[in-house]
């Protein structure tokens, strides 16, 4: 039986040029996404996508996981193509979804007729379908408003297409259609969640990750790909750059007050951050900070933090709760991956009583006693570059 993928799109408020644009967008992020698994045709019909295998032997069940994770799709079906028969396809309905129909009790049938000139009307089809469902399904009735399944019937021009019920796309914005980012990545459970949480809003990432070896591992950088490959399973790819921190963090050490460490540190990220994704051409910055989470996330040392960044810095777990980042870390998958106990720089040198007043100008003063400037063109100059693709792994 030839089966396609119906997919519909989100963001329905979008109008003229800036629909297409969008669609244009969705159709290359899905067939980028789809290449490993073959070619497939994508055809434009009203709000609906039909994607169609152009070979036999693709996967269609893997074709649907990958199209669940693409941003700008807010639901999904897999549905069989039929003749435009009726009796045909009453028996397609039946061996299709025969599985489904066993394990429920109330269905409907809804028909959608784009091809006006089939000689039968949608009530007719629904009660024609319905009908022979229920005279194959003695376990099923018809409840018209809260059905357990309803059964779609649509007449195309060419072909008729029928499926169950429409699943849960990813929802969200292409990615791409709202430029591109860069994502200062941890290893923690905040950060992947953040970049997933931009991506969705059709921001493009790239990624930065600040390593301060011997103090942090190689598995500590392994750990940050295989989230990166997680996060890019719906953002698409991303490049990385790994910046090598130590000898900026060993002269924080050696020329800051203890309580300001992790301040001058976060505010030197931004600054090589700010000059990364200049050269990347990344519009703004995010982070996985959220308010009052740690010392160094009151909203007086946001505040400092900021004033570092020449970008805007994107937080958009601001307002969550740490339980509320972690369900959606569990749901992108990313979760186990960020507990597993390998160090972060956060962690080297961390002040015992951390400053949570701190201003400006206190901290510009601390830093004026040193030349920053050769450390952070350094970093800046020697930053990895690497591609993360969704299948790395550790
Ligand atoms: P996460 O769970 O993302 O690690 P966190 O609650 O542990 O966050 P911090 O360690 O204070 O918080 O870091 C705050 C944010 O700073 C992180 O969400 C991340 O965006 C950025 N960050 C921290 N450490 C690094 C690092 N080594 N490389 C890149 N970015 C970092
Ligand atoms: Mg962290």
């Amino acid at each position: 039986m030839k089966e396609v993928l119906l997919l519909k799109d989100g963001e329905l408020a979008l109008k003229g040029l800036n629909r297409s644009t969008f669609e244009d967008i969705l159709v290359k992020n899905c067939k980028r996404r789809l290449a490993r698994l073959g070619k497939f045709t994508f055809t434009k019909s009203q709000s609906t996508m039909i994607v169609e295998p152009n070979q036999p032997d693709i996967d269609l069940d893997e074709a649907a996981a990958i199209i669940r994770k693409v941003f700008g799709i807010v639901g999904y079906s897999r549905a069989a193509v039929c003749e435009k028969e009726l009796p045909t396809i009453c028996c397609i309905a039946q061996d299709y979804l025969a599985d489904e129909l066993q394990n429920i009790h109330t269905f409907k049938v809804e028909a959608k007729r784009s091809d006006k000139k089939f000689p039968f009307t949608s009530p007719e089809i629904c009660r024609e379908v319905g009908g022979y469902l229920l005279s194959k399904n003695k376990n099923l009735s018809v409840d018209v408003h809260h059905p357990e399944m309803t059964v779609t019937v649509e007449i195309r021009d060419q072909y008729a297409f029928i499926h169950g019920n429409q699943k849960k796309g990813a929802g969200g914005m292409p990615v791409g259609t709202n430029g591109k980012a860069m994502l200062l990545i941890s290893g923690g459970i905040d950060s992947p969640v953040a970049g997933w949480m931009m991506a969705k809003r059709g921001i493009a990432l790239s990624a930065v990750h600040f390593a301060s070896p011997p103090y942090t591992s190689k598995r500590a950088e392994m750990k940050v790909h295989e989230l990166l490959s997680k996060v890019a399973e719906y953002s698409g790819r991303i490049k990385l750059y790994t910046v090598h921190f130590t000898d900026i963090q060993e002269a924080i050490r050696d020329h800051c007050p203890e309580d300001t460490f992790t301040l001058i540190m976060r505010r030197h990220m931004m600054r090589i951050a700010s000059a990364l994704a200049e050269k990347d051409g990344a519009s703004a910055l995010i982070t996985g900070e959220s308010v009052g989470q740690v010392a160094s996330q009151t909203i007086y040392a946001l505040g400092c933090t900021d004033q570092a960044a020449s970008l805007p810095v994107f937080r958009p777990c601001i307002g969550l709760d740490k339980t509320e980042i972690i369900d959606i870390s569990r749901a992108i998958n990313t979760f186990e991956t960020s507990i597993q106990p390998y160090e972060d720089c956060c962690t080297v040198f961390t002040p015992k009583h951390p400053k949570t007043k701190p201003t400006p100008a206190l901290l510009q003063e601390v830093e004026s006693v040193f030349d920053w400037t050769e450390l952070l063109n350094q970093a800046i100059a020697t930053a990895k570059e690497e591609w993360i693709t969704q299948e790395e792994g550790i």
